[in-house]
């Protein structure tokens, strides 16, 4: 998701009590939740997008902690006006390019890992700047407690399959699997929908949905 430049964006994210400025993020590696009132689990989602699903999980589970990343200002502005109209004291926001995640937490300090409708990028050439490569789960497996998992959705088949391949001989094993999370009755107990989820399952496109940890 990539909106269109938002005059004064970066100043107001720079400004912003909810979002950690980015000079301290290395700093903060081992330390995130002592920055929380309460010290429950982390759970991030990377690549969160206008933040809707984020910002419902921490209503809706108020003892566990929650950080929002997010590569792009003027996306992540929507994530931060939702929380300026409704404060969660357990979700912070962090703008970054999660390439570098395994510098800025650190070795088993995250409980739980959510990708959501993550972006493609169907190049080949591209292939290691998906989500659910290979070189992120490397990623991952560092800053992901050991019996922590990650959390995968999407409505693109095509990654996904390409996803599940990814974790053949990767450390991963897959502890669910399906093809249509909507039409999963168990599955659906607790879903929050993402403004992805909502728009092309609202176009009768199959939710494809993984949980994976390591073997
Ligand atoms: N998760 C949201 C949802 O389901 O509605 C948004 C999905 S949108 C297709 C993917 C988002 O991931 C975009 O906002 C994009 O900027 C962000 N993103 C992609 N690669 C990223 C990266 N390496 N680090 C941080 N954010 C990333």
């Amino acid at each position: 998701m990539r909106l269109k430049n938002v005059p004064g964006c970066r100043e107001r994210i720079a400004d912003s009590e909810y979002v950690v400025p980015e000079e301290s993020l290395q700093d903060l590696a081992g330390k995130w939740k002592e920055g929380f009132a309460d010290p429950g689990e982390l759970h991030i989602e990377i690549g969160m997008g206008k933040g809707r699903f984020i910002h419902e999980m921490a209503l809706l589970h108020p003892d566990i902690n929650y950080i929002g990343i997010e590569k792009y200002s003027a996306v992540l502005l929507r994530a931060v006006e939702k929380m300026e109209a409704d404060p969660k004291d357990n979700l912070k926001f962090i703008r970054m390019d999660a390439e570098i995640i395994d510098t800025v937490f650190a070795s088993g300090e995250v409980d739980r890992i959510y990708l959501n409708f993550s972006d493609p990028w169907p190049k080949d050439r591209h292939a290691k700047r998906r989500l659910p490569s290979r070189e992120f789960l490397a990623r991952y497996d560092k800053i992901l407690k050991s019996d922590g998992c990650v959390e995968f959705k999407t409505d693109n088949r095509v990654l996904f399959d390409w996803a599940v391949e990814q974790l053949e001989d990767s450390g991963w094993k897959a502890d669910v699997i399906t093809y249509d999370l909507h039409a999963d009755e168990n599955l659906m107990k607790g879903n929050v929908m993402t403004e992805y989820e909502e728009k092309f399952s609202g176009m009768g496109n199959p939710i494809c949905k993984y949980v994976i940890s390591r073997v």
